[in-house]
């Protein structure tokens, strides 16, 4: 039989939206174990704690389908090649919205092959009414009191409005 194809899926997920969702659904399609990976600390200061983000994605995975592909989520800090290396996968997945991603993801990928060059990185576009969802907004429509129901599942809405009052 041959070996299970191992992906990762990284990002800071803070938190976790209907766009990533429709990601990793996407990706158990590709992979038969995926690893959605939560960086620690990346410069990006986040809003939750990284135990937070962890037990949202946690909770949000349980709402998807079983798919035969076995979904883990690991936190990983430092270098993304290094900590997909050790997991032993062979595919890093990302998403790709806007042209706006384009740029940096084109960057990544580039950096990631000279350091990793065995490691392929697979994009995936989530379904059009979610393309436009970015974690960066939600929070911000949430601060102004917007309804974010629509980006986010009823239990990250309620996690951050939470966050937001004790902010
Ligand atoms: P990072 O800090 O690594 O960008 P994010 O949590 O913002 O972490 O995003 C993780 C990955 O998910 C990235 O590849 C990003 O492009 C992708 N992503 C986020 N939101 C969406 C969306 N609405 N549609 C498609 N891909 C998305």
């Amino acid at each position: 039989m041959a070996e299970p194809r191992i992906g990762v899926y990284p990002g800071t997920f803070d938190p976790i939206t209907l766009g990533h969702l429709d990601i990793i659904r996407r990706g158990t399609r590709v992979v038969d174990h995926l690893i959605v990976a939560i960086a620690g600390n990346d410069g990006k200061n986040p809003l939750f704690s990284l135990e937070d983000r962890l037990a949202m994605v946690e909770g949000d995975i349980g709402g998807i389908e079983d798919t035969g592909t076995r979904i883990e989520v690991r936190p990983f800090d430092g270098l993304l090649v290094s900590f997909a290396q050790e997991v032993g996968a062979g595919l890093i997945l990302r998403g790709l919205r806007a042209v706006s991603d384009f740029e940096y993801e084109f960057q990544m990928v580039g950096m990631n092959s000279r350091l990793a060059p065995a490691l392929e990185t697979v994009f995936l576009m989530a379904a059009d009414n979610c393309q436009f969802i970015s974690s960066r907004f939600v929070k911000e429509i949430c601060r102004l009191g917007g309804d974010i129901s629509q980006f986010v599942t009823p239990a990250v809405a309620q996690k951050l409005k939470a966050r937001l009052k004790g902010a």
